[in-house]
Formats: structure tokens, sequence, C-alpha cells
């Protein structure tokens, strides 16, 4: 990948060649421990890491707004059944024309 990985090894693997660098602790590895994390070189322990912060920061956010999603979408459907339904009412069981006949 690089020029001067030649002579480098995986830190998980010493008899293995480096196949990448690691972007986040600059650590050389081969190409089973290193993984492509959205365009940037990543091992498999920074990615572990990464991804534990991600979810722990976003966890409490997500679950808002998939309960507001919910309320929402709840309530729109609500709304349509209740003002169709008042709607259906008035124009098919008028009080009138029910007297009358
Ligand atoms: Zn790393
Ligand atoms: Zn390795």
């Amino acid at each position: 990948v690089t020029a001067g990985l030649a002579s480098a090894r995986c830190l998980n693997h010493p008899d293995r060649f480096a196949a990448g660098r690691c972007l986040e602790c600059q650590r050389t590895f081969c190409r089973e421990c290193v993984t492509e994390h959205s365009g940037r070189l990543t091992c498999a322990n920074c990615l572990r890491k990464a991804e534990v912060q991600t979810t722990s920061r976003r966890n409490p956010l997500t679950m808002v707004a998939v309960a507001l999603l919910g309320i929402a979408g709840f309530l729109g459907v609500w709304l349509m059944f209740y003002s169709s339904g008042l709607w259906l009412e008035r124009i098919t069981d008028p009080p009138a024309t029910k007297a009358s006949k």
C-alpha cells in the first residue's frame, strides 16, 4: 500500500507483513486486521472504539427521534381517520334525510 511498509509487520500477527497503517493509532497491520472504514484505513481495535463512541453518543438522540416520529405518525393517522370519519358521517348520514325517510 504505502512505501516503507515493506518491512513492517502486523501488530497482531508478528509473522505477517503489514498491508496498511491504521490512521487512528498509526500502527501497522496485515490485511486481515485493517479495514477500510468510510474511506479511512482503521484497525479492528480503533474501529470498535469508534463504534462504541458513536453508538453511545447517538443512542439517546436516536431513541428520542424514533419516539417523536412514532407519536407524530400515530397522531397523523389518528387525525386522518378522525377527520375523514367526521366528513363521511356528514355526507352519508345527515340527520335531516334520516328524519324524512
Ligand atoms: Zn488503530
Ligand atoms: Zn494481522
